[in-house]
């Protein structure tokens, strides 16, 4: 039996406008090498100005993860060749990181744990490769080059591919919740490094570590563990080695393959960044900071449970997603009845979205349509049935809910003639559960009932239908 050791290495784009070392635009989508300078090619001569908004905002995620500021602040350079970092070095944070020691309590399946991070730094994003599927030559995009990035590295605290999973959903929420990140994974916002060993039981030293890159979703982080947590175990048993490496995650063929044998520190020639002095971060300035820190999904939580009366499952599944949690909020302002919200939120949008892929902060429909279907239910416009099918027809944002129900004329038909016809035609074609009901079955009621709803398109109101019906029949109640 192995205990599987796992830890993660955090890449996060800071929401800033321009790059981290110059005044460079880092908006996504512009043309190719549209957004450069100077100083973000590296050409010679140029030289680095701090932006102070990507420091905040580091700071902000670095003080929410309860980690300890360090005060004097440092870059260094990292030094290595590859064709999409023109200076040939990245500039980063070594011996001494922005932050260190902090911790992140993630909801795993055996209930809340706490995974320790040990540092975060601020350090510049690369360009980019692109790879043409025809011609041989490969091209570059520079782009990316210079953009801020936050490194959070977690203590190997993760002992399974769903813990791993886990504290990235939970990583991922609170920078959201601060708003430092919009960590788009399509965008390379947000990106992952996983490492991995197994100990055998008994011992205390985990064994070789393999890094694992190149998962570009949680869902490829976790399959990737997965994947390697079996390759590694199967060599074990066979008393064979695991090889200290590099290892890239194939998502089409769902495998790693090894790339390099892994880098040491050293390999990097690590040294003070001349060009940037290192300055003291005073007490006010942190505390500035710490004061600007919005509500946090646990405290949102609990301020749910408390204000909307909501039970604490309903708060916490509402809270995971600051999107999520600020829809709800909204939805509340315009149809007082948090736990009818919250009910169709669970169990009806969430469940769409998932099924789609779709995230909420792509959802296409205003609370106010989304409460519309309420408000026509408390109207008695239309039924419940109806209202759970409105849903799936709204998520291309094109028509509001009550245009729907206009359009497919899906109204509730209210009026008793309008039933009466109905339950008419049914007696007429069930004559055999007509009369059983009449002779005292009751079970033929609900038959006939459902005809009534189903002839109706869902459509008949059920508590008309219901006395019409019973009237048509002719059986005293009492008898
Ligand atoms: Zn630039």
């Amino acid at each position: 039996m192995y205990q599987t050791v796992i830890g993660l290495e955090v890449h996060a784009h800071l929401d800033t406008k321009s790059k981290c070392f110059c005044g460079c635009s880092t908006k996504f989508g512009q043309r190719p090498n549209s957004q450069t300078c100077p100083v973000c090619l590296g050409l010679p001569g140029s030289l680095p100005v701090l932006n102070e908004s990507a420091l905040q905002l580091a700071l902000k995620a670095a003080l929410a993860l309860k980690c300890r500021v360090s005060k004097f602040i440092k870059f260094d350079r990292k030094n290595y060749f590859y064709p999409d970092l023109p200076k040939n070095f990245q500039i980063s944070q070594y011996d001494l990181p922005l932050s260190h020691d902090g911790e992140l309590y993630v909801d795993t399946e055996s209930g809340v744990k706490k995974i320790r991070i040990r540092r975060t730094h601020l350090e510049e994003d690369a360009g980019k490769l692109i790879h043409p599927e025809e011609g041989k030559e490969s091209l570059v995009d520079f782009n990316r080059c210079g953009i801020a990035l936050l490194e959070i590295v977690s203590e190997p605290d993760l002992n399974s591919p769903q813990e791993a999973y886990d504290y990235l959903s939970r990583l991922k929420a609170i920078l959201e919740y601060l708003e430092v990140s919009d960590c788009n994974m399509e965008e390379g916002s947000l990106r992952c490094d996983a490492n991995i060993s197994l100990m055998p039981e008994g011992r205390n030293t985990p064994g070789e570590k393999v890094e694992l890159k190149n998962m570009n979703s949680f869902k490829g982080v976790k399959q990737a563990l997965e994947y390697e947590m079996e390759r590694q175990k199967a060599l074990l048993d066979k008393e064979e080695k695991v090889v200290q490496e590099t290892r890239l995650w194939d998502a089409l063929n769902c495998v790693t393959v090894s790339m390099r044998s892994k880098e040491e520190a050293h390999d990097y020639r690590y040294f003070p960044e001349p060009d940037l002095a290192p300055f003291v971060l005073d007490e006010k300035y942190i505390k500035k900071i710490k004061e600007s820190l919005p509500e946090l999904p646990k405290a949102k939580a609990e301020r749910f449970v408390r204000e909307y009366k909501l039970p604490q499952y309903d708060a916490g599944v509402l809270t995971c997603d600051k999107y999520l949690a600020d829809y709800f909020e909204e939805c509340v302002k315009l149809y007082p009845k948090p736990k009818v919200i919250s009910n169709w939120i669970m169990t009806g949008l969430l469940a769409h979205l998932n099924e789609r892929n779709i995230e909420v902060r792509n959802l296409k429909f205003k609370p106010k349509s989304f409460v519309a279907i309420f408000q026509m239910m408390d109207e008695g416009v239309i039924n419940g049935k109806i209202a759970k099918g409105i849903l799936p027809q709204m998520l291309d944002g094109k028509r509001e809910a009550r245009d729907i129900v206009k359009e497919k004329d899906m109204q509730q038909i209210t009026d008793a003639k309008g039933v009466e016809g109905i339950v008419r035609e049914v007696i007429a074609e069930n004559p055999k559960p007509a009369a059983d009901y009449y002779r005292g079955k009751d079970a033929a009621f609900a038959f006939l009932i459902g005809q009534v709803m189903r002839k109706s398109g869902g459509r008949a109101n059920p508590q008309i239908a219901n006395k019409i019906l019973k009237e048509k029949l002719g059986r005293r109640d009492n008898a």
